[in-house]
């Protein structure tokens, strides 16, 4: 039986307008008032639910339709929190959910309210169309809604994967993470986050000799951090393709507009040796593409000194540094101590990001998500993505569940860049293919 999507679409859009109604900006959070909203709408439709009250005012929602076991289950995440808003700079409310010209605003439509709503309708559209309707479901689908990601999860997946890891039990979960982007000629591309770097933290500390500012020294060490600086900014990891990386170049090549980048992405994934050297050229000079071909170093933070007529004894420098999946930081730091030379000056590993594993990116979910993405927009290519974020999916992956992230609206780039920006807005066709996506995927793994 299929869904009334007409109905379905109208359902969606009031279910994601009282989503966003409810103020979870992150810091405090507050998700526990719309943890029970959904609740209800879960338990509402003769949903099993769970509520679990970390601390004051959080919560994590987990809903659960049972299927028979044959196998392991399917996870819908999504986070209630969202990030804090300039009022002043916003066109709408950003908590009203107003409807303008085909667009949904508010705060979160995008990230990630927009997938929550389409998550949770899916959950009552299997309930109704599947379940009800007598159709056995090979496995549980487990809704799971949580606090905090954007403050980093400690009260959200963090502290679920800790206290509750059998509740996380999946073989598979869908989260945030990827994009749905038209390009240029209005072609699409829906790149599915199969693996994400991890983030480390690297400080540089000079030491140098303190003294009166009236007599100046050689060794002073800001001088000292400013030349490793430079140093590490001439410097770049090498070139690594993984899997997942190879495919979405080799994916990404067959719809790419523009076409010198076009061949280049061809040249990268031929496996010739120059051909591919030239291609990783090419594609290194665009940073978005730049940063999924290497190991990535950034400098974030510098401090040293106090006072104007004081030299300082020591200046210091904090990197971030993301590792591509299987990447040993270790070794990368110890490249980086070797691309700098300067006395004084010493790099050390000040925190170690945990690494998780890559989710399979020709898995049975992998190839649902690619084959409804297909009947919706038969011109739409599907890549396995790396991102250069981090997700509460790597907790998942950790724990020994492939995850992976969508984001199921197809946009523009202007569009998606409203996301943690003034006037987020969903545009409603968008939401429309999203949750004909989520539902399409998921009562296709779930059987
Ligand atoms: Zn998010």
């Amino acid at each position: 039986m299929k869904p009334d999507w007409s109905s379905v679409e109208s359902e969606t859009v009031s279910q994601l307008q009282a989503i966003i109604r409810y103020d979870t900006t992150n810091p405090p959070g507050n998700e526990l008032p719309l943890a029970r909203y959904i609740e209800s709408a879960l338990a509402n439709a003769g949903i099993e639910t769970t509520l679990l009250e970390p601390s004051k005012n959080r919560a994590q929602l987990i809903g659960r339709i049972r299927g028979s076991g044959t196998k392991r289950p399917v996870m819908l995440l999504a986070h209630m929190d969202v990030v804090g808003v300039e009022r002043a700079r916003w066109t709408y409310d950003p908590f009203a959910g107003e409807v303008v010209d085909g667009y949904l605003y508010g705060r979160g439509a995008i990230d990630d309210k927009g997938m929550l709503a389409a998550n949770l309708m899916t959950m009552l559209l299997i309930k109704r169309m599947l379940v009800d309707s007598g159709v056995a479901l090979a496995r549980d689908v487990v809704f799971v809604a949580t606090s905090d990601e954007e403050a980093g999860g400690e009260w959200g997946m963090g502290w679920l994967a800790k206290h509750h890891p059998d509740l996380l039990d999946a073989e598979y979960a869908l989260n945030e993470g990827g994009r749905t982007r038209i390009i240029e000629g209005g072609r699409a591309y829906l790149a599915v986050q199969s693996a994400e770097k991890v983030s480390h933290v690297v400080t540089v500390t000079a030491q140098g000799s303190a003294g009166h500012a009236a007599i100046p020294l050689k060794d002073n060490a800001i001088y000292r951090l400013g030349r490793a600086l430079e140093q590490l900014s001439r410097y770049a990891e090498p070139v690594v393709l993984t899997e997942i990386t190879r495919k979405f170049f080799a994916r990404l090549a067959e719809i790419w507009p523009n076409a010198i980048e076009k061949k280049a992405m061809l040249d990268l994934v031929s496996g010739k040796g120059a051909a591919s050297d030239n291609g990783a050229t090419v594609l290194s000079a665009i940073p978005v593409f730049n940063a999924v071909l290497r190991n990535g170093i950034s400098p974030t933070v510098v401090s040293g000194g106090k006072q104007f007529n004081v030299i300082p004894d020591s200046a210091a420098a904090i990197l971030n540094v993301r590792t591509l999946p299987g990447q040993s930081i270790d070794d990368v730091l110890g490249r980086m101590q070797a691309a700098v030379n300067v006395p004084g000056v010493a790099l050390e590993l000040t925190h170690r990001g945990d690494e998780a594993p890559a989710s399979d990116p020709t898995s049975e979910m992998f190839n649902a998500i690619a084959e409804t993405a297909q009947e919706l927009d038969p011109k739409i290519a599907v890549v396995p993505y790396l991102s250069t974020g981090v997700t509460d999916s790597a907790h998942l992956r950790k724990l020994g569940v492939k995850a992976y992230g969508i984001l199921p609206f197809p946009m523009v780039q202007s569009d998606e860049e409203r996301m943690h920006g003034n006037d987020e807005r969903v545009p409603l066709s968008s939401l429309y293919f999203g949750i004909r996506l989520i539902y399409g995927a998921i009562s296709r793994i779930a059987q």
